[in-house]
């Protein structure tokens, strides 16, 4: 597949678009960028700005069911966990199929191009593992393909249901392999899932559900193995107390003990941190990925994006529970709460505001060669309309804090078309959003 663009401008990194970019694609790749000329005849023409295909460093497709459904009235993250459970408890492979390919479709239209899903829904509702134990890993590499977009699957380790060894219940049993020893079994035998748009990667899903000693053997797996390695980390100060009383100390500091915090780990959420955990995360490099419309809908708090970022950690976004699914809103987030919770302005620029939501997602998930428009990146492209209601009149180099997902006119994703005049060019995506959720909803 070859193909040639013309952008009326372009983001290529660095403070402002430029202007009248030619990019020219071979197979999946960037193959040539040439700035300031004119549009040849053959080029497909994008106006507005085009942007770097962003990344969604944390997704759990099936919570997409739960939108409009619990953010009402009172309650707390763990009544949400409850009404989350009851979702994961109709699942099988081909309504999880279903629900995904239409949310990883929705992420299409809002210039998702790889999405991080962070996978512990492993098996049949009793618990036991499907005929095919990678049957709902398959399932969403499936979705994943149908959408367009590409999928890294992370394999999440979760075996308990609670600090101090709680036995898994109701659904969290669909959730455990048993031992550590049986995840690294199945994990190991779903190498036939990667391809040329899926990679691989796993996760300890917390130091809730996995104790140290499992934490430990899943980092030497995913090290052996090369592979990205994502956990949640402190988004509950629930959490933090109960890991302080079990193993006197904080769960950053308790995952640093394990040799899981370095260049390849992602920290999820990362809400509640102390200064030393601050400290530890820099040093290592890894990548804290916060997903701050989940994390304000969850009433988590407000983590120290500022404070990482200038320890040395690299920032990525999620849309993790997709009450919304806007990367614009995720990125712009990072700066807009750092300003509630300090009273002060300008803690990022938006040019980094658009790393967070492009190259560093990627890099968390494994797509280092993605995530820039440069020759040899993958050739994945996001029109932005800069004529809309919202855009209308603004600054493009100020992008990040005016366009939503709706904006978002074209997307190509390994040079593939995935996303025109704003419709995904094969899904139905409001009807099968519609249809997949009511098939699961209890
Ligand atoms: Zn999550």
């Amino acid at each position: 597949m070859d193909a040639t663009f013309h952008c009326a401008l372009a983001w290529l990194g660095g403070e402002r678009p430029e202007a009248d970019v030619l990019v020219e694609v071979t197979g999946d790749r960037f193959a040539a960028i040439t700035r300031g000329v004119p549009a040849p005849p053959a080029a497909v023409r994008f106006r507005g700005l085009t942007l770097p295909g962003f990344a969604n460093a944390h997704s759990h497709a099936f919570h997409r069911a739960l939108r409009g459904r619990t953010h009402a009235g009172r309650g707390s993250f763990w009544n949400w966990r409850e009404q989350m459970y009851s979702v994961a408890g109709g699942l099988d492979p081909d309504t999880y199929l279903a629900l995904a390919r239409a949310t990883y479709a929705e992420m299409a239209l809002a210039g998702i191009t790889c999405v991080g899903e962070f996978h512990y829904l492993h098996h049949a509702p009793d618990g036991r593992p499907y005929a095919d134990p990678a049957a709902m890993g398959a399932a969403l590499c499936a979705a994943a393909a149908d959408a367009g977009v590409r999928l890294t699957l992370i394999d999440a380790c979760y075996l308990h249901g609670g600090i101090g060894g709680a036995r898994p219940e109701g659904p969290q049993r669909r959730f455990t392999d048993g031992s550590a020893e049986a995840w690294v079994t199945r994990a190991a035998a779903r190498d036939h899932l990667a391809s040329a748009t899926v990679r691989l990667g796993v996760a300890a899903h917390s130091v809730r559900a996995v104790d140290p000693e499992a934490i430990r053997i899943v980092g030497q797996y995913a090290h052996g193995e090369g592979l990205p390695l994502h956990a949640h980390v402190s988004e509950q100060p629930a959490e933090n107390a109960a890991c302080v009383e079990e193993y006197g100390r904080t769960p950053t500091e308790l995952l640093a003990e394990l040799d899981v915090v370095d260049a390849a780990f992602t920290a999820v959420h990362a809400t509640h941190l102390t200064d030393a955990d601050i400290a530890v995360l820099g040093e290592s490099g890894c990548t804290a990925c916060f997903c701050p419309t989940t994390e304000r809908d969850l009433a988590d708090g407000i983590g120290p994006a500022a404070r990482l970022a200038a320890a040395g950690v690299r920032l990525a976004l999620g849309t993790d529970s997709h009450a919304v699914v806007d990367m614009f809103e995720e990125a712009r987030a990072l700066e807009l709460h750092e300003r509630l919770e300090t009273q002060m302005r300008g803690h990022f620029t938006a040019e980094q505001l658009l790393a967070a939501a492009t190259a560093a997602g990627h890099r968390a998930l494994g797509w280092p060669d993605a995530g820039r428009i440069e020759v040899g990146a993958l050739a994945d492209l996001v029109v932005v309309d800069l004529a809309s209601v919202r855009t209308a009149g603004t600054d493009p180099a100020a992008i990040a804090f005016t366009a939503t997902a709706a904006d978002v006119r074209e997307v190509v994703c390994g040079g593939r078309h995935v996303v025109t005049a704003g419709t995904h060019m094969s899904i139905d995506v409001p009807a099968e959003l519609a249809s997949a959720i009511a098939a699961v909803m209890p």
